[in-house]
């Protein structure tokens, strides 16, 4: 089998402006640089507001820091007269490496279809990114479907129009353990995880049924976050609010 390099995501949504981000991602710079454990097998990657992608940026470049960037959202078109909305170029230009796709709070509060999403995936791809794209179930779904079906169906349509060789993230994150306090069981995250890798074995094949890491997302923090990175198919962790402070983001990414 592949193996495949954690990978650590902080989704700071709509939090810290450009002065905050700067200060969070020094301290973090600061809290790895000290860690004990040597988290450069780790790839961690901060997921800050658009307005700031370039300060996080130029920091990122000056001080040489191990961290990856990535965008909260793209726009699924190339350029035009959509106002509001971000190329995937404009971000790639930015140095931008990861974009995720498909979040939950954008599915619900912005109406996002699985076909918009695909599309943006495409988009992304397109201009050199990786997109990361989100798949769960809401509490309603998984009393009426199980836990698997939707996250399932979600990612089929997302990569539907992805080509054969396109690289992505799938980052399963249960609706009703976001922002919740209540975490899947490693357990229940690595039933999902291991379905959603076998279709990926049916939609592409073995090679990158196996190199594609899947995360688990929802209330994850430096007290459940071991594991689930224990887990045979999960092979990181999407992090929400716990990635807005430094010391438990950094205590997060030292997970063993
Ligand atoms: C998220 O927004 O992707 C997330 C997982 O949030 P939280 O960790 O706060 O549940």
């Amino acid at each position: 089998q592949t193996p495949r390099t954690p990978l650590i995501a902080g989704n700071w949504k709509m939090h810290l402006d450009h002065l905050q981000a700067i200060a969070l991602v020094q301290k973090l710079a600061w809290s790895l640089k000290d860690a004990r454990h040597d988290y450069r097998q780790t790839e961690v990657a901060v997921f800050p507001p658009f307005t700031d992608l370039r300060s996080v940026q130029t920091l990122l470049a000056a001080d040489k820091l191990s961290l990856e960037l990535g965008a909260q959202d793209v726009s699924p078109h190339e350029s035009g007269a959509y106002t509001g909305d971000v190329s995937a170029a404009m971000l790639a230009k930015l140095e931008v490496t990861y974009t995720l796709v498909g979040h939950s709070e954008r599915r619900q509060g912005h109406g996002e279809s699985d076909d918009v999403v695909g599309r943006k995936a495409l988009a992304a791809h397109r201009a050199g990114m990786v997109p990361m794209i989100c798949v769960g179930e809401t509490a309603e779904d998984l009393e009426e479907h199980g836990a698997a079906a939707i996250p399932l169906a979600q990612l089929g349509a997302a990569i539907a129009e992805l080509p054969a060789d396109a690289d992505f993230v799938v980052a399963y994150e249960p609706v009703w353990a976001i922002g919740s306090g209540q975490a899947a069981t490693p357990e229940q995250a690595e039933q999902v995880a291991r379905a959603l890798r076998e279709q990926l074995r049916d939609l592409r094949d073995d090679a990158r049924a196996a190199a594609t890491r899947i995360l688990y997302g929802g209330s994850v923090s430096s007290q459940n976050v071991a594991g689930f990175l224990r887990q045979p198919n999960v092979d990181g962790a999407l992090v929400g609010g716990a990635s807005l402070q430094a010391d438990e983001f950094s205590r997060i990414v030292q997970f063993e």
